[in-house]
């Protein structure tokens, strides 16, 4: 898992090449990893370690007790019974994709720690994966489970992760047949004992896995198949029971194929009876659960980060919102992840606070797939008298001026983004805090307003415009027009000062021209974005493109596109990060640089990477330092360290108006 994450960080953090995982429907669907997410990776991928937060009480109850309430478990599967440990299985999650899936396998490693599993590392080559030092392959430590956390945004993303599914396969084949009796099992009175392939128990989670479904169960030609278990994005609290059957499944099926009884499964479990399969396939059976819910946010799961607290991100995420209605005619994410909710406010806050004084987080990232149409309907009318829905009549409350939804908002209009974006920064005023991924239209006045009036909310807003056409953000379903857009961007500069932007483009949608094409051109020279995510479209099924549009604009002209896009936003950066040079940058330290110890890297508000001679380690991770820029690149800064700081006393210098002077 720390390797695979490592590998994703260099790929998607670039902002000069096309990336290869995560995708274009970043504006919220968060598969645009931003910068942030290296160092988050990292913590989430350290070795394997103790347990630093046990999950709590209630989670635990609500774990065992909601798999059937909330996702069925149990219910539409038949769950078989409870089996007992003589040892703890071992488990290990691999995540792919955006920022969500990172905290989502967060609040797996808790369901499952929670259930008695052991969370293990399992490191594996990974040549195939681009990874230069690849280690040696070995299945003599291969865990009992492998989770592999998914992304299903474009076409690549899931060949990659199917080309994982089989080299795991590949070693679950080679794993010798346990040899001692601690390997057996014992399920309600009865002891059977693991076959050779029946040790590894291979589960798909996340966005493919709900987009596939059980097409991964089934077993090809040779009588092997990727994954023994699926789970989407709203069923993590059924795992150890889809868990439990595909180790029973497994060991009863391997001892009836040993005497060569005829083996029946159901659709989801293999292709063995091609006449049995119905014509809907069910979403909760004994081995998957792929049920989408309205109400499922995980909200008293503590995701658990995994290592010692020293070792741990000074980055943390925490997720506020899942799930989009926005129905962007590119994006699988409704499809994939299900309608938005809300999780509430108040375990937000105090996971943030945890993550901060338990964790010593510096950095806290609100996750969302659309994260600033975040509202908490559970506030009551006692706790906010003056509570009120949002109805169409009054979006323009809600939305920025000129943007609309398919879906009319239902809102609580008394605790909205900007009043968690404020709760949670005044945690304390040395918690940095960022949210990703917004969609333009949730960026009402009052935001922008508590963006400038809060010193330790980030200035970097992003703003997915993915288009700069009217006419492809029409086809696109986005809700607005080159012009709104520019009108937010110009609104954003006159309340914030000092604003800065990152963005989303997508490259050869639909039916664009090279007229359109300019549009984005234009737009990128316009507007002179600080992060650029650029991606080359690619056709998703069950999309409104995919069922009224067509895809006709060759590969090779999205290819070229995508390159004068990436080539025109590093001309501008460039020329832009000439600006940086003499200014002195609140940064928050985040360790020793990696090619050269001498020196500390950090970010700084904008979202760049700043490195600076770190002389007798007077800066350390978790610190802020003030340095004084001298170098600019498009993606790094070079300084000098001025001084040690707080952020309280930076922000005080300056009198809060912006993260330099
Ligand atoms: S549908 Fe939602 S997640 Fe997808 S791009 Fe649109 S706003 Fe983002």
């Amino acid at each position: 898992m720390m390797r695979t994450t490592k590998m994703m960080t260099k790929m998607m953090t670039t902002t000069t090449t096309p990336r290869t995982r995560g995708a274009w429907s970043s504006s919220s669907s968060l598969s645009a990893s931003r910068w942030w997410w290296s160092s988050k990776a990292a913590a989430l991928t350290s070795h394997r370690q103790n347990v630093v937060f046990a999950p709590k009480e209630s989670s635990l109850r609500s774990s065992s007790s909601s798999s059937s309430a909330n996702n069925g478990g149990g219910g539409g599967g038949g769950a078989l019974k409870p089996r007992q440990r003589r040892k703890r299985t071992t488990v290990h999650v691999e995540t792919y994709g955006c920022q969500m899936n990172v905290s989502d396998s967060e609040v797996v490693a808790s369901v499952l720690t929670a259930h008695g599993y052991e969370l293990v590392d399992f490191t594996t080559q990974r040549a195939a994966f681009g990874e230069n030092n690849a280690t040696t392959t070995t299945t003599t430590n291969m865990p009992e489970v492998i989770l592999v956390n998914t992304c299903a945004i474009r076409d690549k993303a899931e060949e990659r992760v199917k080309t994982r599914l089989r080299q795991f396969r590949s070693m679950k084949s080679q794993v010798p047949p346990p040899h001692d009796s601690s390997s057996s099992l014992v399920v309600g009175a009865t002891t059977t004992t693991k076959s050779a392939n029946a040790t590894v128990i291979i589960g798909v989670l996340g966005c493919m896995g709900e987009r596939i479904k059980g097409e991964l169960l089934k077993k090809d030609a040779k009588g092997a198949r990727l994954a023994d278990i699926v789970a989407g994005p709203d069923s993590y609290r059924d795992l150890p029971r889809l868990i439990e059957n595909a180790i029973l499944s497994n060991s009863s099926s391997s001892r009836k194929e040993k005497k060569g009884e005829r083996i029946i499964r159901d659709d989801t479990d293999g292709n063995t009876s091609p006449s049995s399969r119905k014509r809907f396939e069910p979403k909760i059976t004994e081995t998957m659960n792929v049920e989408l819910s309205t109400t499922e946010t995980y909200s008293e799961i503590f995701p658990m980060r995994r290592g010692r607290v020293e070792d741990m991100s000074t980055s943390a995420f925490v997720t506020i919102q899942r799930g989009c209605d926005n129905m962007c005619a590119f994006c699988i994410v409704p499809f994939t992840r299900g309608r938005e909710r809300s999780r509430d406010s108040a375990s937000i806050v105090e996971e943030a606070k945890k993550r901060f004084y338990e964790e010593n987080a510096r950095e806290i990232v609100l996750l969302g797939q659309n994260v600033n149409s975040y509202s908490d309907k559970t506030c009551s009318a006692e706790e906010s008298p003056s509570s009120t829905t949002i109805t169409a009549a009054k979006t323009n409350a809600v939305y920025a001026e000129g943007f609309k939804s398919v879906y009319v908002p239902i809102r609580n209009q008394d605790y909205d983004f900007a009043k968690l974006l404020k709760d949670v920064c005044a945690i304390s005023p040395e918690l940095r805090v960022r949210f990703t991924s917004p969609h333009p239209k949730d960026f009402p006045d009052n935001l922008l307003q508590t963006i400038a009036k809060t010193p330790n909310a980030s200035k970097l807003l992003h703003m997915p415009a993915q288009s700069g056409s009217t006419s492809v953000l029409e086809r696109m379903n986005r809700g607005y027009s080159r012009e709104a857009y520019l009108n937010l961007i110009d609104k954003a500069k006159a309340i914030i000062p000092d604003v800065a932007f990152s963005s989303d483009f997508i490259s050869g949608f639909c039916g664009e021209t090279e007229e359109e094409h300019e549009d984005t051109i234009s737009l990128l020279k316009q507007v002179q974005y600080e992060q650029a995510f650029t991606f080359a479209y690619s056709l998703r099924e069950k999309t409104a493109a995919s069922k009224k549009l067509t895809d006709d604009v060759p590969e090779e002209t999205k290819q070229r596109r995508l390159a004068e896009v990436i080539e025109t936003f590093r001309e501008v950066a460039k020329e832009k990060a000439k600006g940086e040079i003499g200014k002195t940058h609140l940064v928050l330290v985040e360790g020793v640089s990696k090619r050269d110890d001498t020196k500390a890297t950090g970010r700084a508000d904008n979202g760049k990477r700043v490195v600076f001679m770190n002389e007798d380690e007077k800066s350390k991770k978790g610190e802020y330092a003030e340095v004084r820029i001298r170098e600019a690149g498009v993606n790094t800064l070079i300084g000098d360290f001025v001084k040690k700081t707080t952020a309280k006393a930076f922000y005080e210098a300056n009198g809060g108006r912006a993260w330099y002077f």
